[in-house]
């Protein structure tokens, strides 16, 4: 009889040994220490700060908390400890780097599996970054289906491949002819027929319905559409309004009766105040806005997400890009400084997103210091890349503060970044999810293949 238990016995032991060592690894608590605090809220910094975080969450913050005995310790000396900083407007699948008709060339020329491997480099690099929340807003691939930004979000979240949390976009919604065409500027019929609802081309309010619905059902979290012109596009004046009134107010409507957040891609002036009327949440970029739609966004609390750093890359090789591009970039550039100082004095919200992948991904941080530049506080600074994202992005409830209860994402920088902001650019330290990703150098960057070393399917 004992002989015969002895096996029933022997598997309780082990399944009671095997639930303390997981319980006790989950319930460590690791304690963070630095000369000081931005918590993502408060308007200056808290010195000397400790913040405690158990498994995925934070449990508990401040300078005078007590630190458990058997906590592990990591103390980050001179450093400030952030929020992860987050991102309202990244492209982690693509590349636009390099030189604009190269890079066109090699879209058509390279296989989409292959610019898939990129991203996973891309979604590190902007980890690595201090990034730990991005807003991925288009992924297209011309001629090809592919879903490739829910892919790697859903890679990222089973732990597949390391990277920040992703609300995605899917292909984005446009009018023909418009910035989102990617087969504006080609032959007629290079591609065998027009594009249509399911690759984000829609025209008519039943067609921009449809491509909601049909970007929903493959994944999307928020809804990005292109109002108006664009920069890096062949067939289109980058401040022409692209949709009409009653088809932006069938996107929105569309978009929020599923519960998903509406994000334009906006330059234009008429085309803004047009999307602002019809509801959206956020106008990206908002070059050649005018103080009166500034005012109107304010009072109807609608978020700008700037992208100084797209303009401010592009204009610092502008030379190299097609004649028409130069004229649409230097007339964004030119007006883009006076709108946003305006937005700040104005007190329009203000969302931190770049246009990751016009510039190396992994350079997002740079843009703290241009909005400083044209005149915003550094602290500011701070909370439009931390709590006014997480707000914007409809997830402050669990993220963008250093507050108990918040899921663990939390970056450290050398210094004082409210007496240096360019301290955000040299992050060293990157925990998310209660997981550290970063304590130190990180990892070197893949940069993007170039043309010249593109390894075409017959090698
Ligand atoms: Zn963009």
């Amino acid at each position: 009889m004992r002989i015969a238990y002895r096996p029933y016995y022997l598997a309780v032991i082990v399944i009671l040994l095997f639930s303390a060592v997981a319980a006790g690894a989950a319930d460590q608590t690791v304690v963070l220490k630095a000369a000081r605090m931005f918590d993502g809220k408060s308007k200056s910094l808290i010195p000397n700060s400790v913040v405690l975080v158990q498994g995925d969450k934070i449990v508990d913050v401040g300078s005078t908390v007590t630190i458990p005995s058997d906590a592990k310790v990591i103390d980050l000396g001179d450093m400030t400890l952030s929020p992860g900083f987050m991102d309202a407007h990244t492209h982690l699948t693509l590349d636009f780097t390099g030189n604009f008709n190269e890079r066109r060339l090699k879209e058509l020329q390279t296989n989409v599996s292959e610019m898939t491997l990129m991203a996973i480099s891309y979604a590190r690099a902007t980890l690595e970054a201090g990034f730990t929340t991005v807003r991925d807003l288009g992924s297209r691939f011309v001629g090809s289906p592919e879903f490739v930004d829910v892919a790697l979000r859903n890679a990222i979240n089973h732990g597949i491949s390391p990277g920040p949390h992703m609300l995605v976009a899917t292909k984005g919604i446009g009018a023909t002819g418009g910035h989102f065409d990617a087969t504006g500027g080609y032959r007629d019929k290079l591609f065998g027929r027009e594009p249509d609802p399911s690759e984000g081309i829609a025209d008519g309010p039943d067609e921009i319905r449809k491509a909601v619905r049909f970007e929903v059902k493959n994944g999307a979290n928020v809804i990005k559409a292109a109002v108006s012109g664009g920069v890096l596009s062949l067939a289109d004046e980058v401040d022409t309004p692209q949709f009409t009134p009653a088809e932006m107010a069938a996107l929105v409507d569309e978009s929020h009766r599923l519960r998903k957040k509406v994000a334009v891609h906006c330059h234009g002036d008429q085309a803004a105040r047009e999307a602002i009327e019809a509801g959206v949440d956020s106008i990206e970029h908002g070059s050649f806005m005018k103080t009166e739609t500034l005012q109107l966004m304010k009072t109807k609390g609608i978020y700008l997400v700037p992208t100084l750093m797209a303009t401010e890359y592009i204009m610092s090789k502008i030379d190299s890009y097609p004649p028409a591009l130069q004229a649409k970039a230097r007339a964004a550039g030119a007006a883009r400084s006076e709108m946003f100082r305006n937005a700040v004095k104005m007190g329009v919200k203000i969302a931190l997103g770049t246009d990751a992948g016009v510039f190396p991904h992994g350079d997002n941080a740079k843009e703290f210091a241009l909005m400083v530049g044209l005149g915003m506080q550094p602290i500011d600074a701070l909370r439009s890349g931390t709590s006014n994202d997480a707000d914007l992005l409809g997830i402050g409830q669990a993220v963008g503060t250093l507050e108990k209860g918040k899921r663990a994402d939390i970056v450290a920088m050398p210094g004082d970044p409210t007496a240096d902001i360019t301290a955000t650019e040299h992050i060293s330290f990157v925990m998310k999810d209660g997981k550290i990703f970063r304590n130190g150098p990180a990892t070197p960057r893949t940069t993007a293949v170039r043309d010249d070393d593109v390894d075409l399917p017959a090698d």
